[in-house]
Formats: structure tokens, sequence, C-alpha cells
């Protein structure tokens, strides 16, 4: 017989809107109210404060790493068995929400306030944590701090990372307090369930709260650089031109036809980034630049999508008579979650009465890297407006918070019972 829990709707619902005044800021473009809490700036230190308040008011054991990562156990009666972690982050964009991130921190600290109440006692000790810089925004590298504890990140690397003023990792976490001293390499946990705004429409769509999450897809970004020829807009034959904006806005056309074939699985292609050299009305483009930006949650799918991109630019270069560079600037593979702890997600969400779908997750997370070294699976709670996020658009109702804690809660009491 497994025990159930059910989390405190409206507490949890108040440490959110409590922590969304920390780092509040008025949003021009919505006319909303945002979040924007960088990391290790000022606003990050406060929100980390106010946690740290509530891991210690909910009984638990506070402890600091020396990437900034805080974690909070709540002990339990075999304490030299690897512990249950929970986490996620609570840095934000500049235009950041109230839930992306904060829902699985402040998710888990509701769970160990809802396992107190229960006066619930389990084999495992439990964690509640939170990873610094997981925007990669202000130090340039995302998913920093879980990165290092995964040890794909040397703490060093780290530390030295600058902000655009030259202020330092290192430099930060010392003036706000938060440089710690336990070792960012942790012991290794039994499992890791991150709870997370979905940040895309397929819950909503299927009418559910709740999301499984399979893995996170793979990521592509390259930068291409076309170098045609300048001449003059009236008086150049159209077969003799080397027009560097007709091959890129050809390659845009390109990577949305590729999408659409089918040919490449569920390729996402987009191009956020374009520019036309010196932009003249009346001169051909001599040189362009534009990103493309590659999702697949295939690895041969996504192979393949680059090396038909890659020709095509090739042939389509030789066919105009243009210089076609590409410069490589991310790439991750598809990282598949632990399938008995998604096996165990979806049985606690049926237990629960709560329906829900699979899903594989289109942005990266602490997640993926921390499952690296221990079982890990995603709960995925849907968002509003189409899930919208990175903007003060971003809403998940209390309904869908607290039914994603839900499953968390669960989830996480059998993990923390199983020998
Ligand atoms: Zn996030």
């Amino acid at each position: 017989m497994t025990r159930t829990v059910r989390i405190n709707r409206d507490r949890l619902w108040d440490s959110l809107m409590e922590l969304k005044e920390i780092g509040a800021y008025d949003d021009e473009a919505t006319g909303l109210r945002g979040v924007r809490r960088l990391a290790l700036t000022d606003a990050d230190a406060d929100a980390r404060r106010r946690c740290v308040r509530w891991m210690r008011e909910a009984g638990l054991e506070v402890r600091v790493d020396r990437i900034g990562n805080v974690y909070a156990t709540r002990p339990g009666r075999d304490r030299s068995l690897p512990c249950v972690l929970m986490g996620s982050h609570i840095d934000t964009v500049a235009t950041g929400g109230a839930f992306d991130g904060t829902l699985g921190v402040l998710g888990g600290i509701e769970v160990m306030r809802t396992l107190n109440d229960a006066g619930a006692e389990t084999l495992r000790d439990i964690e509640v944590g939170f990873f610094t810089e997981e925007e990669g925004v202000r130090f340039g590298t995302d998913m920093l701090g879980s990165a290092v504890t995964a040890g794909r990140i040397p703490l060093d690397h780290a530390h030295k990372l600058a902000d655009q003023d030259g202020k330092t990792v290192k430099d930060e976490l010392i003036r706000i307090g938060f440089d710690g001293d336990a070792c960012e390499r942790r012991p290794i946990p039994h499992a890791y369930i991150e709870c997370h705004i979905e940040q895309g429409p397929i819950l909503a769509a299927a009418g559910v709260d709740i999301g499984i999450v399979e893995g996170v897809q793979s990521i592509s970004w390259q930068r291409l650089t076309i170098r045609g020829e300048a001449a003059h807009a009236g008086t150049t034959p159209i077969e003799s031109r080397h027009d560097a904006g007709l091959v890129a806005a050809s390659v845009v056309v390109e990577a949305r036809r590729m999408c659409d074939s089918g040919d490449f699985g569920q390729l996402r292609a987009t191009v956020g980034n374009l520019d036309i050299g010196a932009g003249q009305t009346n001169v051909i483009p001599h040189e362009a630049t534009l990103t493309i930006d590659l999702r697949n949650p295939d690895d041969d799918h996504m192979t393949a999508a680059e090396q038909h991109l890659a020709r095509y630019v090739h042939e389509l270069a030789a066919r105009h008579g243009v210089q076609a560079a590409w410069e490589r600037m991310a790439k991750t593979v598809v990282v598949p979650f632990h399938p008995g702890i998604q096996q165990l997600l979806g049985a606690t969400a049926e237990d629960l009465g709560l329906p829900y779908v699979r899903v594989m997750s289109g942005a990266g997370h602490d997640a993926q890297e921390i499952s690296a070294i221990c079982p890990t699976a995603m709960v995925f709670v849907a968002g509003e407006n189409g899930g919208i996020s990175h903007t003060p658009r971003e809403y998940s109702t209390p309904g869908a918070c607290a039914n994603g804690t839900d499953v968390l809660a669960n989830a996480v009491l059998r993990l923390a019972d199983q020998p």
C-alpha cells in the first residue's frame, strides 16, 4: 500500500507569488509586471536568501557548494543511502516570469512542508536544490551550476567566466555570500526529478496539466557567412550577380521546407538572425550572415538535416558564385531520461487521477546535466497562452502548478522508500 500525500495548493501559490516580487520590474512591451533576476545579482541574492529561509523554516539542513548551488536535506532513516533530489533554478532571463525554474524549487520546498505536515518518515534522505546560472544570460553558459555538478564543466573554468562588465562568477559568489564550501561534485543521488513549466503548447492542446518528459531534444546552432560581390542594382544583369542576400534568403526558405517535408522527422529550424551587410537600397548585398537553430528529438534525423543543409548551401553557393563559411556555435545530442523514473512518474500521475501525455523537451534544463550522474526525469506543467515563456506573459494556473507538484511529491515519496 503506497502512501499518498497532497501538497498545500495555497501555500505553494503564495510562495510563487512572493518570490516573483523579488526582482520585479515593469515590462514596457507587455504592460505587465515581470521578473528580472539574473544569476548572482542582488535580486538573485535576495531570492536565494528567501528560499534558504523557507528551507530552514521547514527544518531542513542547508548547504551551499563551491559553484553556489544550494541544497536542503530532509533526513531519512538510513542516512548512508543516496538521497532523492528535487530541484531547478531561481535565476531568470531579463524579461522573465514567475514560473520558469522557480516552480521546481518552490514546489520542492512545498513537498518538504507537506511531508512534515503528514509526519512522513522516509528511508532515504530527500533533498531540494537550486542550481546557479541556469539561464546563461549573464555569464554566457547555460546550465552552469548543474554542468559543474555533473563534471562537464570544470569548477575553475566556471569561476573565471565573466559578465559584460568583467565581473567573474567567483567574485560575484563571494560578493553575495554564496561561495559555499561543499563539494560541487556532490554525492550521487538515488534519483533526480525536476518539475518545470512546459514552455510550449503541447500539454494545453492535449487538455492536460501534466507532461512526463522523455528527454531533451538535440540542439544545433550554426552561423553561416555568405560573401558575394557588391554591384549596381540597376546596371548589373540578373545572370551575372553574386547576390549574398539572395543566397541567405534561399537558406531561410529551404530550412522551412525541410521542416514541412517530413524528411527529417520532427525537425524545427529557425533563422533568428539575418544580417545583410551594408543594407543599401540600390546595391546588391556583398555579404550576409545568418544563424540557423535546428532542434530534433532524433540524433539521426538531426545529422541528416545538417548534412542536407550543408549540401544545399554548397550547391547554391556554386551556382551564384559566392563563398559560404560555416561556424559551429553549439551542438548537443538528444538526452534521453531514465525509463524507470518516467514509468514511476506515469504510475504516480495515474494513481492521483491526473491525465498526462509524454513529451520531449524543446528547451534545455538542469535535468539534462544531472542525468549524466543519476537516474533522472522531469514533470512538465502546462502553461497558458500557448505555454509562452521568457516573458512576463508566462503563466500557469494554481491548479496546474499544484497538480504537477503533487506528482513530484508522491513520486519522490516512493523513490525515497526504495531500498
Ligand atoms: Zn528553466
